[in-house]
């Protein structure tokens, strides 16, 4: 749910994805708080990636986790698979001068906080790298995830709020279900990148402004255009009167465990 900090909305990676796919979308969320049908697959899956994150803290931690795995065969695959393809990660080094997990920064643009969470932050004197599980397999299309708020937001909050130069700032995503092996997605940055980030979430931020203003003036936020597959691929369709994408959500909407976001802990 969006919150209200003093005055300062928080928003994170989800909010700004869901804003820039359709405000609309956004408001019915986060303002109205429509309620999304419950997919017991979608729900499950999302139970086992939380556990997996867990599980991934508590290691981190130095916590025995030995008991956990032995109650579930899938994170006991994922675990081990993980460990057989990334032991580098798993294993601190000398001259790593910092590591947590679950590491939570925030960061004041306009009248928003906007905050992020890593899965595993590691840091050295010239370098940090932040890294992300994922318990979906890894996607085809490198681009999108690199346009993902999820991986321009992570990176840009880091630059802004550490010693860092862009340069020296990556994020990897680990895909623990990839035909059988782990595979990893990794994006460098770099003060181009950076900038470009500055100014579209800049841009995002302001119409957010704008449509938050008109909201109050019980205006709606706007819709993506009539047509759009966007709207086949949402459950507000009916809602939305976009009837004829109403009937294909209902009738060919399969779940694609890759849209399914991490429940963050
Ligand atoms: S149905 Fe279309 S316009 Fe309505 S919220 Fe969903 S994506 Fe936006």
């Amino acid at each position: 749910m969006l919150s209200e900090t003093n005055q300062l909305l928080r928003l994170s990676q989800g909010h700004l994805n869901l804003l820039e796919a359709c405000p609309r979308k956004f408001q019915h969320t986060y303002l109205d708080q429509l309620n999304s049908p419950l997919n017991p697959e979608h729900e499950e899956h999302q139970t086992l990636g939380s556990q997996f994150h867990l599980l991934m803290q508590q290691r981190e931690m130095g916590l025995p986790i030995g008991s956990f795995l032995e109650a579930d065969t899938q994170l006991q695959n994922w675990m081990s698979g993980f460990t057989n393809a990334a032991p580098e990660i798993l294993t601190p080094t000398d001259s790593q001068t910092f590591r947590e997990s679950e590491h939570y920064r925030i960061l004041q643009v306009q009248d928003y906080l906007l905050t992020v969470v890593y899965d595993l932050f590691i840091a050295d004197s010239q370098q940090a790298q932040i890294l992300d599980w994922k318990t979906y397999p890894k996607p085809q299309n490198k681009r999108k995830l690199e346009q993902n708020w999820q991986t321009r937001l992570y990176l840009y909050v880091l630059a802004e709020t550490s010693a860092y130069l862009p340069k020296n700032i990556s994020m990897t995503y680990w895909f623990v279900q990839s035909e059988g092996k782990p595979q990893s997605i990794t994006f460098n940055y770099n003060l181009t990148q950076h900038q470009q980030t500055e100014k579209e979430l800049n841009q995002l931020l302001n119409k957010l402004t704008n449509w938050l203003e008109d909201y109050q003036r019980n205006q709606l936020f706007p819709q993506v255009p009539e047509n759009s597959k966007t709207c086949n691929y949402c459950h507000f369709a009916a809602h939305c009167a976009r009837t004829q994408a109403s009937e294909e959500y209902q009738q060919n909407y399969l779940p694609n465990l890759a849209n399914i976001p991490e429940v963050s802990l």
